[in-house]
């Protein structure tokens, strides 16, 4: 079968066309700047040629009509018609305590969905768009929602609820719920495979280090806890976003910079994490890395500040399962940034971690970068969104 997976944004959309018989990607692109002037889709078939095209796309509904057009084209596509797309799965950012699990989009669950917009406003409105325009052109053909927050829904009260008054829970739903899901689901469960070792019987520790960070805790094949929260915000330090910090920051700053709180948000929010932390150096950890071995300092300060947070947490969460056998790295700066890795596994040596510098400077492949001797295994798993959500959607409709 061919499954369709689509992640919608405001203004972008990433797709992959995968065969789930052989879990290859045959098709993949993205459409940027849809609704502004100089919209383009890049499409890449496989082993074809990146193509770059720019056209307008005033609404999703049109960049989702050019993908399935590139999909279906006789030269570079790589099916003959639609009706050898067989379902489209869809990452849906935000779906509240409804949804526990991938679900099937009829009207009933997408006006569930709706409900949660509140709880991500930038993500989740965005990604119906996308759902509603792939149905308009697809009518009789499948939609799997598949959510960021459904993995962690199996965490205990006292790992999500905060000390806030309750009835902001009871109204609001104010609460922990963690993002990420699909990558903290996919790698823990990928390192068990290659571990050659049950599930359900291991006590993992996923570090999904990209743009945006988050670490969770999966006890026995369920999340217990993990580092965002109501909003993908808090916890560690990212690429913009400042993580943890004392809420009465906020206030300050708006009081010292005459700033509204809406101003302080966009400033947690775009302005902070590593890039404010490195004094505008960077939010990308290449160029930290660089400014790392030419000893600059705003690079040397934040590098520290982001693996002594991620350490921070790791150590948390082996307080919260009583133990761990597997740490796992992963996204853009957990696979490809041994530099990082070592940083933060300096401070776990309670653990009895033993890494093998020759491993750790492997990249791509699904690894155990500890010694034999290691007491707690650090392995390195690619994620794999695009084809967890595949797997995902391939379920409702096999
Ligand atoms: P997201 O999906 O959240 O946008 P990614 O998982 O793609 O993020 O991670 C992007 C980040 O990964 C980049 O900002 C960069 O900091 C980091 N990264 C990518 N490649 C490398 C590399 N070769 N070395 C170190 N860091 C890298």
């Amino acid at each position: 079968m061919n499954i369709l997976v689509i992640n919608c944004g405001s203004s972008s959309l990433k797709f992959q066309l995968i065969n789930s018989d052989t879990e290859q990607c045959i098709a993949k692109g993205l459409c940027e700047r849809i609704g502004i002037e100089g919209s383009m889709l890049t499409y890449t078939p496989e082993g074809g040629e990146k193509e770059k095209t720019v056209t307008p796309m005033p609404d999703h509904t049109e960049a989702i009509r050019l993908v399935l057009e590139a999909l279906t084209n006789p030269k570079t596509g790589v099916v003959k018609d639609l009706n050898e797309i067989d379902a489209v799965g869809h990452r849906i950012v935000h779906g509240g305590e409804k949804f526990a699990d991938s679900v099937i989009l009829t009207d009933e669950v997408m006006a569930a969905i709706e409900e949660c917009n509140e709880l991500a406003p930038l993500h989740n409105p965005a990604n119906i768009i996308g759902v509603n325009a792939c149905k308009v052109l697809m009518p009789n053909t499948p939609m799997v929602g598949v959510f960021d927050t459904a993995f962690h829904q199996t965490m205990p009260e006292e790992a999500y609820m905060y000390g806030l008054p309750y009835e902001y829970y009871q109204k609001y739903k104010i609460r922990r719920y963690g993002f990420h899901g699909t990558s903290h689901s996919y790698v823990s469960k990928k390192a068990a495979e290659v571990l050659g070792k049950k599930y359900e019987d291991l006590k993992i520790i996923v570090c999904h280090l990209g743009n945006g960070a988050s670490v969770s805790a999966v006890k026995n094949g369920k999340c217990i806890d993990t580092s965002m929260g109501l909003t993908p915000l808090e916890g560690l330090i990212m690429g913009t976003r400042s993580g943890d910090i004392d809420p009465a920051i906020i206030e300050f700053i708006a009081h010292k910079e005459n700033k509204s709180i809406d101003e302080v948000m966009t400033i947690l929010n775009k302005k902070s994490g590593v890039l404010g932390l490195s004094d505008n150096l960077s939010s990308d950890f290449r160029d930290l890395e660089d400014g790392l071995h030419q000893g600059n300092e705003n690079a040397i300060r934040t590098m520290k500040t982001f693996c002594y947070r991620v350490a921070k947490y790791i150590g948390s969460y082996v307080a919260a399962m009583n133990g761990v056998d597997v740490i796992c790295f992963t996204a853009g700066v957990g696979e490809n940034g041994p530099i990082v890795r070592n940083m933060v596994c300096e401070y776990l040596g309670y653990l009895g971690i033993e890494l093998d510098q020759e491993l750790n400077n492997k990249r791509g492949l699904d690894i155990a970068i500890t010694t034999p001797d290691s007491k707690t295994t650090v392995m390195v798993i690619p994620t794999n969104e695009e084809l967890a959500i595949a797997r995902e959607t391939l379920r409702f409709v096999i």
